[in-house]
């Protein structure tokens, strides 16, 4: 009997989506199937990529890594949302809080209840409802305790901080010792069978020739394999997100080790700040239509915290997804997907995605169109969901101040976006779509947070009385406010959990 089974697997790229790939590959195949992965120290990766969402738990366990010995080895954080300064007008910050807010009651979810409240002057600012928004403003941290179903603190929702380099060299130790095969070169030739343009093998400047059944391309932003020798296309998004370069340096840190990111909106895009146990990662993302990129690094440098610990370095991008994520033999995972700025930190969730989704579509005998096809439209909504959240960031503004913010505060945004803001601004809806990555809590956060206020609430709240209502909201905000009061801090946390030893 023939086995046609795909066992042979080439990853190309040993940036953060290649070494997630053949990390996890390695533990869910085994070791009856060849992986090998080819990187070039030469070219290098992005380098950048620090803040994750709290999936990558999910991706972490799925290895059984420690988290001590994680968060340790990559000199790492914990982060329990993102802070948001100056986006709905300059002088205002909100927090995208990880987790639940508030509690329910019935099926009602407790924001309607809170927007009653606030109508009624009886509640304070939304912050004060999420555990992980309570808990980042005062800089403590916990896991979540779930033997404590009615508390607070069950619901606690976080992520990480990382270094980059230091999480790809520990997946690879990880990978490496599960059975992956490291090449270091540069590919300089792809081979493409003759008959149906399936890729054969790749070909390194040493001369050593790569054949393989199924290729991934971690390539980056080159798409070496699926853009440049398939030729799958991409989708420009850039009249909706309309940065295109960040210049990205690190700095030392001033002052305590807070448990979130950081995202301030600047004249012409904005800038990130990720707290990490040795440093402070810093970038501004920003538009060249607006601020040249001179002038960028001269502001992000002006704006540092601590003394810099390098120059900027400029990162060149265009914002949108690639026409095919799988084109014949050929997976592309990581930025050589797409890409769609750093705002929420969606980009190594999308790995993560990406590299299951190629799990629950993994060819059996050879490969499958209609199986192909599946996994390009789950991929396609994925990416057009999240497209929609961070547009929503730009567009829900009232700035005015600066030619950047005019142009996204007046742009024509997605019919489905407009739907969503349509809902909000009545009655303060927000409707999850299928699997799409963010729920009706990052929404509302995010929507109230720009400003958006709605004109109602769900009549469901009015099925108990005003004074019943509002003791909820207040109950809760109460109980959050002591189980934060009585969280270690983030620094205290990791001080004695997990702290990275620190070199001279
Ligand atoms: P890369 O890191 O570019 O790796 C490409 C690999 O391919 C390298 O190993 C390179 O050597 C190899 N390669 C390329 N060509 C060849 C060749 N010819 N031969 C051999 N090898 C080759 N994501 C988040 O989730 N959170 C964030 O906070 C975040 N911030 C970001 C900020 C910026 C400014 C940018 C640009 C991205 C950010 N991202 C973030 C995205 C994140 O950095 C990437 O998703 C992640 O690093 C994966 O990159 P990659 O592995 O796809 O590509």
């Amino acid at each position: 009997m023939s086995d046609n089974r795909v066992k042979s697997i080439v990853i190309v790229g040993g940036g953060t989506s290649g070494w997630m790939s053949a990390a996890a590959l390695a533990k869910v195949l085994g070791p009856t199937y060849s992986i090998t992965l080819v990187e070039s120290e030469e070219i290098g990766t992005v380098g950048v990529g620090e803040a994750t969402i709290p999936m990558i738990k999910v991706f972490n366990q799925a290895l059984e890594l420690d988290e001590a010995d994680f968060i340790r080895s990559t000199k790492g954080s914990f982060k329990l949302g993102i802070e948001f300064v100056n986006w709905g007008q300059v002088g205002d910050s909100y927090i995208h809080g990880f987790g639940k807010i508030g509690q329910d009651l019935g099926l009602t979810a407790f924001y309607h209840y809170w927007l009653k409240a606030r109508q009624l002057g009886q509640a304070e600012d939304f912050d004060h409802y999420s555990i992980c928004t309570a808990a980042a403003r005062a800089n403590k941290f916990m896991p979540a305790v779930p033997d404590r179903p009615n508390s607070p603190l069950a619901d606690l929702g976080y992520a990480y901080h990382f270094d980059a380099g230091l999480y790809a060299k520990y997946l690879r130790a990880y990978s490496e010792k599960r059975g992956v095969t490291r090449i270091e070169g540069k590919v300089k030739e792809v081979q493409q069978r003759p008959d149906d343009g399936f890729i054969d093998a790749i070909v390194l400047e040493s001369g050593q020739r790569i054949p393989g059944q199924l290729f991934i391309d971690c390539t980056g932003f080159r798409g070496l394999l699926i853009e440049q020798t398939l030729k799958a296309g991409y989708v420009d998004w850039s009249h909706w997100l309309p940065a295109n370069r960040a210049a990205a340096l690190q700095c030392e840190t001033n002052g305590p080790l807070t448990p979130y990111t950081r995202s301030t909106a600047q004249e012409a895009g904005w800038q990130w700040r990720i707290p990490l146990q040795h440093r402070v990662g810093n970038g501004y993302v920003f538009s060249n239509e607006y601020i040249s990129e001179d002038e960028a690094c001269a502001k992000l440098l002006s704006r540092l915290e601590g003394r810099p610990l390098m120059d900027p370095k400029v990162l060149r991008f265009t914002t949108g997804k690639r026409r095919k994520f799988w084109d014949k033999n050929v997976v592309a995972v990581g930025l050589s997907s797409g890409f769609m700025e750093p705002l929420e930190s969606t980009s190594i969730h999308l790995i993560q995605s990406a590299i299951a989704r190629l799990t629950n579509f993994w060819p059996r005998e050879g490969f499958d169109q209609t199986d192909i096809d599946e996994f390009n439209a789950h991929s396609d909504f994925e990416f057009d969901k999240i497209r929609d959240f961070l547009i929503l960031h730009y567009h829900a503004t009232e700035r005015t101040d600066t030619p950047f913010w005019n142009y996204v505060r007046t742009m024509d945004v997605p019919e489905s976006l407009k739907r969503k803001l349509a809902l909000f601004k009545s009655n303060g809806r927000v409707y999850r779509q299928a699997e799409e990555l963010f729920a009706e809590p990052s929404w509302v956060q995010v929507m109230l947070g720009q400003r958006l206020q709605p004109a109602g609430y769900s009549g469901m709240v009015d099925a108990i009385d005003s004074e019943a209502a509002v003791r909820h909201v207040q109950t809760v905000g109460g109980v959050i406010a002591s189980c934060v009061r009585a969280m270690p801090t983030h620094q205290d946390f990791i001080a004695r959990h997990c702290a990275a030893p620190m070199a001279a």
